[in-house]
């Protein structure tokens, strides 16, 4: 998810899901290109919310362009509430978030069958007979498993149950950028860039099941300290022990 800077497991990953433009989301976009490329890898496929496909693709083509070499490389557009699959029995399906620029959270699910809850209690043989006879539809059903959730940035609109599968994400990876209380680190620069204020994370919060919550995209005005310190002023206290916070690294401040 996303490309803010290209690390070394996002260049291992053939598929990156996008949620919006703001550099801080997708300025690793060329180190990953050239460095895939560069190492023989195979073009990636970069999942993007609809509407972002133009733009990316032109900044691709103009990265080609200068190095008078184009990227392969597939954009693959989801609109709000779509799907796309990633493989081994993974989906990226996209619900709506709240911000300035146009994007979306993701979520990853898997997909499985499983025998319908009628048959569970016959004999294997006779199950095997059931399958052999084409009876696999009326046996199995497909059963959703949503894994993680990111919302990527998001004012505090978003309503996750507009997803409910969001909501029972075993994980959910959640942007809370301001924790202070002045005009530049408060609820007013929470509205104005449209991101979290941590005093909003219990009413964004309400209803969902996550086993582990993770705490991302602090703004660079707050140390994790600061960030720790304040967690249980804020958070209900049911979530402290599963709650975990993703710190900027030392080298990407600026
Ligand atoms: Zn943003």
């Amino acid at each position: 998810m996303d490309l803010g800077v290209c690390t070394p497991a996002a260049l291992r990953c053939s598929t990156v899901a996008l949620t919006h433009a703001h550099a801080d989301h997708v300025a690793g976009l060329w180190t990953y290109l050239s460095v895939r490329r560069l190492y023989g890898m195979a073009a990636p496929t970069l999942v993007v919310p609809k509407g972002m496909e133009e733009g990316i693709e032109a900044v691709i083509d103009d990265l080609g362009r200068l190095q008078t070499r184009p990227y392969d490389r597939q954009v693959v557009p989801v609109e709000v509430g779509g799907e796309v699959p990633v493989g081994r029995g993974l989906w990226l399906r996209s619900f709506p978030v709240v911000h300035r620029s146009p994007g979306t959270g993701w979520l990853v699910l898997r997909r499985t069958r499983r025998l319908r809850e009628a048959f569970r209690d016959l004999p294997g043989a006779e199950i095997a007979r059931l399958r052999a006879a084409g009876e696999e539809e009326t046996l199995l059903e497909t059963v959703e498993v949503p894994l993680v959730a990111v919302t990527g940035d998001t004012s505090a609109e978003v309503d996750l149950s507009r997803d409910p599968a969001t909501l029972r994400a075993r994980v959910l990876l959640i942007e809370t950028t301001f924790w202070g209380d002045d005009q530049e680190r408060g609820l007013q620069a929470a509205a104005l860039g449209q991101h979290l204020h941590c005093s909003q994370l219990p009413e964004v919060l309400r209803g969902v099941e996550a086993r582990a919550l993770v705490i991302y995209h602090l703004s660079q005005v707050h140390t994790a300290e600061e960030v720790r310190r304040r967690l249980p002023q804020v958070l209900p206290p049911e979530w402290l022990d599963r709650t975990h916070l993703i710190e900027p690294l030392p080298e990407d401040r600026i």
